[in-house]
């Protein structure tokens, strides 16, 4: 595969741990084995998996000359977070494009991931309801800085093209040298899949490196099983296409359940918050209400409905998004009180 030629910035400096969750395990009282992948604890301001996707969107860009990047995710996006964060270490302007997907969910005080786009101060930050042409806005912000002799780069929002995915080939073949130096043989690899550009670039890269393992997507955004995977299929196969791959990914290899996603994109149902306390209380690691923790809550749903094989080793994706967990201290009375929500 022809990985090397598309240039990185180094961001990923060594193969993230993974680790055995053997608390979890026993306390789901399933045939399975449960082991992460801290993704969470990539570099860049508080970690995540969009440190891997921006070494190569941002190597692009200042390999075009950009002196300010663009792009967009919701209020609390992790994702902007970290575009926010490499830009300042690479001396480029960051513009924002914050969607309203829940509507007035914005606070311009808020808390989680918003405190950080405004204690590291983000060069332009434009909020804009969740039903309005996001490509469009993006594009109203580059033309002005490009007005004011500016060179602005556009990344997509969760950085969903296919070399944001080249990120996750990267991941793929990690986890593929892991399982050799550890001699695990992983059979499931559980993801939250959003974008997309996550799960895409794992199929791509374990087809890549031919390792049989079953990438399963946890529906975080749409509601419809089909979608998802319709969006899988397409930007797996352009990922494959930049590698050098022109045969495409096998329609059974790409599934995404949606019935974790509980009301809607960043609003926990029961299910979600059991999993986030599951796994603080049982291993003392933190996941998300938006993405991981329905990530979690998929694996731990489809372990308890007998969907993995027994005996089987299963791998959770930690793709990071804790520090939105702040921002929704409500949703737990028992431990927290209401003034930090
Ligand atoms: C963006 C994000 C995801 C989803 O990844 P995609 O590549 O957009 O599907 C998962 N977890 C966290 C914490 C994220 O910020």
């Amino acid at each position: 595969m022809n990985l090397h030629k598309y240039p990185k910035r180094g961001y990923v400096s060594s193969p993230t741990p993974i680790e055995k969750l053997s608390r979890l395990t026993k306390a789901l009282e399933d045939n399975i084995e449960i082991y992460v992948k801290r993704d969470d604890l990539l570099p860049g301001t508080l970690g995540g998996n969009k440190t891997r996707k921006l070494d190569y969107s941002l190597a692009k860009a200042l390999s075009q000359g950009a002196d300010a990047v663009v792009t967009s995710g919701a209020v609390q996006s992790n994702h902007c977070r970290l575009t926010l964060a490499w830009a300042i270490r690479e001396g480029l302007e960051c513009h924002l494009v914050l969607e309203e997907r829940v509507p007035d969910s914005y606070l311009p005080h808020g808390s989680g991931n918003n405190f950080i786009f405004n204690l590291l101060g983000a060069h332009g930050l434009k909020v804009i309801a969740g039903t309005s042409n996001v490509e469009a806005e993006i594009e109203k912000t580059a033309e002005g800085l490009r007005l004011k002799g500016r060179k602005p780069f556009i990344i997509p929002g969760g950085a969903a093209d296919p070399i944001g995915a080249l990120g996750y080939v990267s991941c793929a073949q990690e986890i593929a040298s892991q399982m050799t130096s550890t001699g695990l043989d992983f059979d499931y690899v559980v993801c939250a899949s959003g974008s997309g550009g996550t799960q895409s670039g794992l199929l791509a890269g374990f087809k890549a490196t031919n390792t049989p393992l079953q990438v399963v997507g946890i529906n975080v955004r749409r509601a419809k099983k089909e979608d998802q995977e319709n969006i899988i299929h397409s930007l797996t196969d352009r990922t494959l296409e930049l590698l050098g791959i022109n045969s495409g990914i096998e329609e059974d290899k790409v599934i995404c359940f949606e019935n974790f996603l509980g009301p809607g994109y960043s609003i926990p149902d029961q299910g979600t918050l059991e999993a986030i306390r599951l796994l603080a209380k049982n291993e003392a690691i933190l996941v998300d209400p938006v993405y991981t923790g329905k990530a979690l809550a998929g694996l731990v749903g489809l372990a308890r409905s007998g969907y993995f094989s027994k005996g089987s080793k299963v791998l959770f994706l930690h793709t990071g998004g804790f520090p939105a967990l702040f921002s929704y201290l409500s949703y737990f009375p028992e431990v927290a009180g209401s003034e930090g929500a």
